[in-house]
């Protein structure tokens, strides 16, 4: 069996605590492999060995840092194939998801190398004669990156390829339930040639080895994707010591259908967008708000569609619906399950762990869709499983205030083929991504992502904005006058 120490100054080393944990399948609960816990004075160890490297990687040329970035693409595109076995393995996403998850990161690493010969700043003219000025992207020095499960390849390296493309140096925190993939993540980033000490990978506990970097005062920057409750907690720690925080948390993303909406097409999006990931992605698909005139026919459809997805090994290329990762989600699913009937929600499919044969050893439960009235919980709440809300409006209006009358604001996505309502929807849906005629999943990564409301603090990784999040500006007066010039003073 495997075993992984922390990733420390260029190797890996044993955890102080001499503890280990282990990484399981979710979809048959077999080891894949041991990894360190992690403790606080391993994390000091980890941001010590970052704060000294930090100057030699500052001083590194941004495009050479984007040639190790693209070489570790390379790497990925050649072994993509294990790489997405790994991450379903791991996390339990099917096996088409699993290497779009790798295909992700690809086209990332590629994407951001490119911004090594940019990391554009402005020119601007002076008020005063012979002086120009204009802003430099500079990195913020050490930088804490805590990353969440659910995309345990893709997610890393939109922060770990920003941040270091953008010249810091990290100390990496991947979730306790996938650190095989961000061990081979690393691994790869070191056989592409990424010097010793510039990244430092520390598993274990959120509440010792997350708690410290967001603690540690030479960290100057965390970047948090994960739960609203854990962003919370990590914003108001971060910000007493005036730290940079960027927080990707999570949603409750809406698909709207019109009355005038390609219902075909309309019902093939919200399946994916609902099911894909067994529904534990940021952007799932977990509120369906139809049109009356076309809500029967909607229902009837997707009870059809969905009946004949199969659940299963998600290794198996003609299954549609994977595990849950933990038996910790199965059990938050199960229990929103049950807050559904209890608020009186009709139960139209699915609604519970799925029994017997292959589903006994691993964290399966059936794709799930509750008739609901907006306002019960399970419309209102991140649910982050296969359960999806379906609802029905009068019009476009009443659809974009239900849309809208929730505390997140990720994804969002309407079918119409009216071309004002698509535009009007663009403009009045409060979230940071909206899909018209697709559905809530399918981020690229050369345009922004993040949310609006509780779904973060305002930050935006991936597109040309990922380096905002990593770089301070700094703006620079050159005076070729030869004399004292004054800006603002006339006397
Ligand atoms: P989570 O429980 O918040 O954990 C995310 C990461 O943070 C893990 O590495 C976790 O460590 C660590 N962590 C948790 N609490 C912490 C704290 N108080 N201080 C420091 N670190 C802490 O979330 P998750 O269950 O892994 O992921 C699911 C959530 O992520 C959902 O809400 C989903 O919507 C959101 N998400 C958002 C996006 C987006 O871009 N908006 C993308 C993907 C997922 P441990 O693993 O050791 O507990």
């Amino acid at each position: 069996m495997k075993e992984y120490g922390l990733y420390i100054n260029g190797g890996w080393v044993k955890a102080s605590s001499g503890k280990t944990f282990e990484s399981k399948n979710p979809a048959n609960g077999e080891t894949l492999a041991i990894f360190s816990e992690g403790t606080r004075e391993d994390v000091v160890k980890a941001i010590e060995v970052a704060r000294k490297t930090f100057p030699k990687w500052r001083g590194f040329p941004p495009p050479k840092r984007g040639e190790i970035l693209l070489r570790a693409a390379a790497i990925m595109r050649q072994r993509k194939d294990e790489l997405g076995v790994l991450v379903t393995q791991e996390m339990g996403k099917v096996i088409a998801e699993g290497k779009g998850d790798v295909q992700e990161a690809i086209d990332f690493l590629e994407y951001i190398a490119g911004e090594g010969r940019r990391l554009l700043g402005e020119t601007t003219p002076s008020e005063l004669p012979d002086k120009i000025c204009f802003t430099l992207r500079q990195p913020i020095g050490v930088v804490g990156c805590i990353t969440p499960w659910n995309f345990p390849t893709a997610v890393p390296c939109w922060k770990l390829g920003a941040a270091l493309i953008s010249g810091n140096t990290i100390v990496y925190k991947p979730a306790t339930l996938t650190p095989f993939c961000a061990a081979r993540l690393v691994e790869i980033l070191e056989e592409a040639g990424l010097p010793p000490g510039v990244l430092n990978m520390v598993t274990g506990p959120a509440s010792i080895v997350g708690e410290e970097i967001v603690q540690n005062p030479l960290i100057r920057a965390v970047s948090f994707t994960g739960s609203v409750e854990a962003g919370v907690d990590i914003y108001s720690k971060a910000s007493r010591m005036l730290k940079r925080v960027g927080l990707e948390l999570g949603g409750k993303n809406p698909q709207i259908i019109m009355q005038d909406a390609n219902l075909e097409l309309a019902v093939e999006g919200v399946l994916f967008g609902a099911f894909g990931t067994a529904g534990q992605r940021c952007t799932a698909t977990s509120r369906l708000i139809v049109q009356e005139k076309v809500y029967g026919e909607v229902k009837e459809r997707l009870l059809s569609r969905t009946q004949a997805r199969e659940v299963g090994d998600p290794l198996d290329p003609k299954v549609d619906v994977g595990p849950l990762a933990s038996k910790e989600q199965e059990e938050k699913v199960l229990k929103y399950i049950a807050i559904g009937k209890e608020e009186g929600a009709n139960l139209l499919y699915g609604g519970m762990k799925l029994p017997g044969g292959k589903y006994d050893r691993g964290f399966f439960s059936a794709p799930t869709i509750f008739e609901a009235r907006h306002g019960m919980r399970i419309t209102k709440e991140e649910i982050f499983g296969p359960v999806l809300s379906l609802m029905k409006v009068k019009d476009f209006e009443e659809a974009i205030s239900v849309a809208n009358d929730v505390p997140y604001g990720l994804s969002s996505s309407i079918y119409t083929s009216n071309v004002n309502l698509a535009f009007r929807a663009m403009q009045n849906l409060e979230a940071g991504v909206t899909y018209i005629n697709a559905p809530t999943i399918g981020a690229e990564v050369h345009l922004p992502f993040g949310g609006v409301k509780n779904t973060g603090n305002g930050t935006r990784e991936a597109g040309t904005e990922a380096i905002h999040e990593f770089t301070e500006v700094k703006s620079v007066f050159v005076d070729y006058s030869g004399r004292l010039q004054k800006a603002q003073i006339t006397e």
